[in-house]
């Protein structure tokens, strides 16, 4: 696997945000709108554990660049 091209799940138990790195741009609106959540200077760098599911859709709708998507576990 290309490791610049990574696809990473992070969930709260009720949504699972899904991050690609290869087309993060690192324009970091997902840090500004969820700081709790999103800590770029972390490994695991999502915490999802620290939002409510409301604020992730709302906050991965934001991410420019189509990095974040999301869906809800079942
Ligand atoms: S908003 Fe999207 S493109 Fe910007 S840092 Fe977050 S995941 Fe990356």
């Amino acid at each position: 696997m290309d490791p610049k091209n990574l696809t990473k799940e992070y969930s709260n138990g009720e949504v699972t945000i899904v991050w690609k790195s290869g087309l993060c741009e690192h324009a970091a609106e997902c840090v500004r709108h969820n700081p709790e959540v999103f800590k770029p200077r972390e490994k695991p760098w999502i915490h999802a554990e620290n939002s409510t599911t409301e604020k992730i859709i709302e906050t991965v709708k934001k991410c420019p660049s189509g990095a974040l998507t999301f869906y809800l576990n079942s």
